[in-house]
């Protein structure tokens, strides 16, 4: 008897070459596929909201007489059809529509619809609702059951889901789906078995409890939704272990480190406590002979560079390369002038490399790498390019790991793999991340935390304004430069354009040096060439210019202590943590520093939410977390960091309370590599290649 994942999709009734093709894009290529392609959600088209019951939001059916059918004229041309039940009237509005709906709706008729509820002129509408006129009787009361709505690609519609997956369902019975957890486990949680749970998922029956299910609450659900964290947890464990099958370099000298000791006499400063402790949990697996994997969270401003070349010391001391890599051209410069200021002093050489170094230059890097004649290599991901080649990397650290996805996190770590070592590896993130999106989406990870900001730092103050305040806050941004301080004016564009970005900071810029002439003003953006961008920002590092008008490039890492005023435009376009990145370029002096939020209004309920959250805290946790309720994992993550996150059934905020024990039960399964990589296979698919490296 074949197992139900050795059935092709095509033994169904219907699925020939292009349907199959079609479910291909879906990731469906078997029946175990396609049980697994669950609905993300459900429609409830059991009953009848009464008209005089629906609230604003709602998503349902109602029945009604049409009254009144007019062709109405308001902003925009629209067929407004007025319905009555015994409780009240609706309005649906039709802004496309034919001769035959407007006639087929007419007065007298009885039509039942299904959609959303929008607040309207005279009442509550249905924005094109799907609807039925003279429709049969509704199935008595007991006998409905919720619609599954599921995932859908080009070329696919939700009722030949629905038909597959029915006709799949009735399989189970000669091939069920393997259970892969063991019963005592789903016992103490007190969760059903996997053939059960899929068929109600899929196939609710007419009694089911719909509250919990619309909300994804009901027992078979959330088995399937801890299953498909444990293998998402399973995945990255897998990951993990299969590095640290490899060997690497231990990088410790005997006695004191000269180099170390060193740098540190000549900090201007001292090590907070926390910084001591994250240095010391890198030593530590820095001198394993196992590939250290550890990720340093540290709020805006902690100090994380500073750890950063403490660890890059110690390889170098142990005779082996570095290689530091940020996710702009920016901060990399940054890091290299820095990291130069610092280091070659102690005779440590430190080279550059970015995509835009070219020709003659780049071969001239890229010998002194492959020869080990550079110790410490700082750029952009041109550094995990084909063509770098290391004489003896053996650190790799990735700072601000934001803005690299899941995937680039992991294929980096193939770089520098050199017959049988693997490079340690350090990962610092631009802002804390929650805990539990940390235990998932970092769960091949160990994690350190610089909990601590250095001594001396004064709040920000944040201040909300609309910008119909434009003029005040440009006499502001006067004020402050005139006594000497620095300022960023940020531009901010809903568009993805970089080009658009770049163009609204020139205007801007053009813009505020008319109204201010006596200051000097530079411009930065992802548009100029890296020679530009560096004199910019070496002219405002220095003092020579007063105003730095910017796009969202200065957003991670810019470390200049004299600026202690920003200006953010339309922050309500931006999610919390960036904000918060943002508004960590000041404060980081010893001067008070203020944070102007210029926003367009009217804001959002959420808008306002989310502005108030900033105006009330400076704790990058406190604010990951707000972010995390607000906007969900994948935003708080990055865009490109999602491709780990994107869960078919589980919600991060809802079922928050499995990832805990998620945790514990991961190790026991990792004993058993069969179960491990059918539950990743079956919950991950395709999406798991790089589990392989
Ligand atoms: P982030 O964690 O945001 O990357 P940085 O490493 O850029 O922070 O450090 C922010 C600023 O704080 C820098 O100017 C840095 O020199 C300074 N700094 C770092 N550690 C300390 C410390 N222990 N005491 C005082 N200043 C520090
Ligand atoms: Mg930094």
């Amino acid at each position: 008897m074949p197992a139900l994942e050795e059935l092709d999709v095509t033994v169904l009734k219907g699925v020939g070459e292009s349907l199959a093709a079609t479910l291909t894009k879906l990731g469906i290529h078997n029946l175990q596929d396609l049980l697994f392609h669950l609905p993300h959600r459900y429609e409830d088209r059991t009953r009848v909201i009464p008209i005089g019951s629906l609230r604003v939001g709602d998503v349902g059916v109602v029945e009604g007489e049409v009254v009144k059918t007019d062709v109405v004229m308001g902003r925009r041309r629209s067929l407004q059809v007025t319905l009555r039940d015994s409780s009240g009237f609706l309005v649906l509005r039709f802004f496309h529509f034919s001769a035959a709906q407007k006639s087929q709706l007419s007065e007298g008729r009885q039509v039942r619809c299904y959609g959303e509820v929008r607040p309207g002129r005279a009442g509550f509408e249905l924005y094109h609702p799907e609807y039925q006129v003279d429709p049969p009787a509704m199935p008595p009361p007991g006998e409905a059951t919720l619609t599954p709505i599921y995932p859908l690609t080009e070329g696919i519609q939700q009722p030949r889901v629905r038909s597959l997956c029915r006709q799949a369902l009735a399989y189970l019975a000669r091939h069920p789906i393997r259970e892969w957890l063991p019963a005592g486990l789903l016992a103490d949680y007190q969760l059903p078995g996997i053939n059960d749970a899929v068929a109600l998922v899929h196939a609710p029956p007419a009694d089911a409890p719909v509250h919990l299910l619309m909300s994804g609450r009901h027992p078979a659900q959330q088995r399937l939704v801890m299953e498909e964290l444990l293998a998402h947890q399973l995945s990255l464990l897998k990951v993990r272990q299969q590095i640290q099958q490899r060997a690497a370099l231990p990088l410790l000298t005997p006695g004191p480190n000269s180099l170390v000791s060193a740098f540190l006499e000549q900090l201007p400063f001292q090590l907070t406590q926390a910084q001591h402790r994250v240095v010391q949990d890198v030593r530590q697996d820095l001198s394993q002979p196992v590939p250290m994997l550890r990720l340093v969270q540290g709020d805006v401003g902690s100090g994380k560079t500073v750890v950063a070349a403490l660890a890059a010391l110690q390889a170098v001391s142990a005779g082996a390369q570095v290689a530091l890599m940020a996710p702009t051209e920016i901060l990399a410069e940054q890091h290299y002038h820095n990291f130069q200021a610092w280091l070659e002093p102690l005779g440590v050489r430190v080279a550059w490399l970015a995509g835009k170094v070219k020709g003659k230059a780049r071969e001239a890097v890229l010998a002194q790498i492959a020869a080990g004649d550079v110790a410490v290599v700082i750029g952009t991901h041109a550094l995990f390019q084909a063509d770098v080649g290391f004489e003896r990397l053996a650190l790799v650290i990735v700072d601000e790991q934001h803005r690299f996805g899941v995937h680039q996190r992991l294929a980096l770590r193939e770089k520098g793999v050199d017959g049988q070592f693997a490079p340690h590896q350090l990962i610092m993130t631009a802002t804390p991340i929650p805990r539990t999106l940390a235990m998932s989406a970092y769960a091949d990870l160990d994690t350190s935390v610089i909990d601590e900001l250095p001594p001396g730092r004064k709040p920000i103050e944040t201040i909300v304004l609309p910008d119909s305040r434009r003029e005040d806050i440009v006499q502001r941004v006067r004020e402050a430069c005139r006594q000497g301080k620095q300022a960023y004016w940020v531009c901010t564009l809903i568009e993805e354009s970089e080009a658009l970005q770049c163009q609204a900071a020139e205007v801007t810029a053009t813009e505020l040096q008319v109204q201010l002439p006596d200051l000097n003003i530079g411009l930065v953006h992802g548009r100029l060439k890296a020679t530009e961008k560096a004199a910019v920002m070496a002219a405002f590092k220095d003092g020579t210019l007063d105003l730095l008008v910017a796009t969202t490039v200065i957003e991670v890492g810019v470390d200049v202590p004299n600026a202690s005023l920003i200006i953010i435009e339309n922050p309500e376009r931006l999610g919390l943590a960036q904000l918060h990145q943002l508004r960590g370029r000041v404060g980081r002096g010893h001067q008070a520093s203020y944070c102007v939020l210029m926003y367009h209004p009217p804001l959002s309920q959420n808008g306002k939410a989310r502005l108030q959250a900033l105006r009330e805290s400076q704790d990058g946790f406190y604010i990951a977390e707000k972010d995390l309720e607000i906007r969900g994992p994948g935003e708080v993550l990055g865009t490109r960091q999602t491709g780990l996150m994107q869960f078919r059934l589980a919600d991060f905020e809802r079922d928050k309370g499995w990832i805990e024990d998620v945790r514990e039960i991961a190790p026991r399964v990792m004993s058993e590599p069969r179960v491990v990589e059918a539950l990743i296979r079956r919950w991950l698919g395709e999406r798991i290649r790089y589990g392989e490296v």
